[in-house]
């Protein structure tokens, strides 16, 4: 296994922040495959054609939930002025990268597709890397590809239109690197990808600082947006027919609402489903130390609060917790999912773990195992370590070799398959609610999420529809996916 890929094993692309959809899942790995993968998803209505014979533009997204969303709002500026977006690079005249750091893999991907333009780029076409990578490295990209010409990172995205106007005026090289900013990105337009389920990015940055992460780097500190402003969007969601929202932050439940309401985190969940047409409310990604009883309390009063909780642990050891500078020990975060346990719904827990922290023991890896153990995650995204630039833990004495870290990985993938084969047997028998995201080319077979995020693959003899919610018993049981048959009524 490849250092630096992301290891699913559990609720599919959408439970974790920063999880590379686009690299292999355990569930792939091994032959299992949920039928999201084989979906055909209604077409999304694209934006009125523009006036001027169009430019068009091609971008392609590395990374997590946010950056997919981030994408989401770049296409939105970019239509808004009167370019055409297409599915293929070729003959785009603007050719633009989203890009991720979070691990070495992911940021030398986009070096080497950018490579591809050394002798290909053509009289014209603009070539600009976004996000993360961006951030990170700045002018040293025109350096390595002199044929970029723009390099912006997520902390200057609201200055978009104002860097796409210098390139259309014949500037050769633009530049957004700011993270000295109190700006969200809001934007007129935004266009989504999925026609259900609605990203919203409510909280960018973050003012962590865990050893191990260049997040707060690339993103900046972290800044909340209004609650007026979020509760307006997800009107606007509604009226457009959206029934979920995702409500996304590096550390979601840190929001801290600048206008005069002040607005609580776990209130703003209650308001935002109490949204007339808005169906269900998810959240990610959650920080341990900001995680309180009230965030328990909204999901357990309010039906459309999903019943799941993306929680990262990255250690079960109190040692490397600290090393990280996460802010929690093992015995705190443990409360926290004891709060959650407690709860009077049945509420998913996933996380995100690292293995091979610089010095971490046997006995700590051992410590993590006994974690997952006591806590049994419905699903959680495993990573070896990582060293990324500019971050404290380089600096740390007792790297893990590369093997070792790949064989705790792999006992900690095996634990946590077992896990969830289990947990996923208990719910065979149980009905749950389900919106039908996918048709697979196999007759009467759909699939979707239920609102613990757990993948549904279904038979249904009716003509369902897309988008629809449906009553769906589980016959059986994978450690990736359920299986169902639509309810009788
Ligand atoms: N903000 C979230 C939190 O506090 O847990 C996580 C967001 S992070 C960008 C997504 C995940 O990537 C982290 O939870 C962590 O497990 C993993 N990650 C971050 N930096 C890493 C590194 N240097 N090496 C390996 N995994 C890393
Ligand atoms: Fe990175 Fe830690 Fe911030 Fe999460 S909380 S984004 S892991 S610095």
């Amino acid at each position: 296994m490849a250092m630096g890929k992301a290891f699913d094993i559990g609720l599919g692309q959408l439970a974790g922040c920063c999880v590379p959809a686009s690299e292999a899942a355990l569930g792939e790995a091994s032959g299992e495959s949920t039928y999201l993968r084989d979906v055909q998803v209604r077409p999304q209505p694209r934006m009125a054609a523009p006036q001027k014979a169009a430019q068009t533009f091609y971008l392609e997204t590395f990374g997590c939930q946010m950056n997919e969303h981030d994408s989401e709002k770049v296409a939105g500026v970019l239509l808004a002025r009167g370019y055409k977006q297409v599915e293929a690079v070729e003959g785009a005249d603007v050719i633009l990268y989203n890009t991720c750091s979070i691990r070495e893999k992911a940021a030398q991907k986009v070096f080497s597709r950018l490579g591809e333009y050394r002798y290909a780029k053509k009289e014209g076409q603009v070539i600009g890397v976004l996000g993360c990578v961006a951030q990170q490295e700045g002018e040293e990209i025109f350096r390595r590809a002199p044929w970029v010409s723009l390099v912006c990172g997520s902390a200057s995205y609201r200055k978009l239109p104002q860097l796409i106007a210098e390139l259309e005026a014949g500037n050769r090289r633009v530049t957004g690197l700011d993270t000295d900013t109190d700006e969200t990105f809001e934007t007129e337009i935004t266009r989504r990808d999925n026609p259900w389920r609605a990203y919203l990015t409510i909280i960018e940055g973050c003012d962590k600082a865990c050893s191990y992460c260049v997040v707060p780097f690339t993103r900046g500190p972290e800044r909340s947006r209004t609650s007026e402003s979020i509760l307006a969007e997800v009107r606007h969601l509604a009226e457009a027919g959206y029934t979920e929202v995702q409500l996304l932050g590096q550390t979601v439940n840190s929001y801290a609402d600048p206008s005069t309401r002040r607005m609580r985190f776990s209130d703003l969940l209650v308001v935002v489903a109490e949204v007339p047409g808005i169906r269900r409310v998810r959240f990610t990604t959650s920080h341990p130390r900001d995680f309180g009883k009230d965030i328990v309390e909204a999901i357990e009063a309010v039906p459309g609060v999903c019943e799941h909780v993306h929680l990262p642990v990255q250690s079960g050891s109190t040692k490397v917790l600290n090393a990280m500078a996460r802010t929690y020990t093992r015995k705190e975060y443990l409360e926290k999912v004891t709060l959650l346990r407690a709860a009077k719904r049945e509420i998913s827990i996933t996380t995100d773990v690292i293995v091979g922290f610089p010095g971490e023991t046997e006995q700590d890896f051992e410590e993590t195992l006994s974690l997952m153990d006591a806590v049994q995650y419905d699903g959680a995204f495993c990573f070896k370590y990582s060293p990324r630039p500019n971050t404290p833990s380089l600096k740390m004495d007792d790297a893990i070799p590369e093997e070792e870290k790949s064989r705790r990985l792999g006992v900690l993938l095996e634990r946590q398959r077992e896990i969830q084969r289990a947990r996923n047997e208990r719910l065979v028998g149980k009905t749950f609610e389900v919106l039908v995201e996918g048709k697979s080319r196999r007759e009467n077979q759909w699939s979707g999420h239920a609102s613990s995020n757990k993948v549904m693959n279904f038979t249904s003899k009716r003509e369902e529809s897309l988008g629809d919610y449906v009553r769906v018993k589980v016959t059986a049981a994978t450690p990736n996916s359920l299986i169902g048959e639509v309810a009788a009524e």
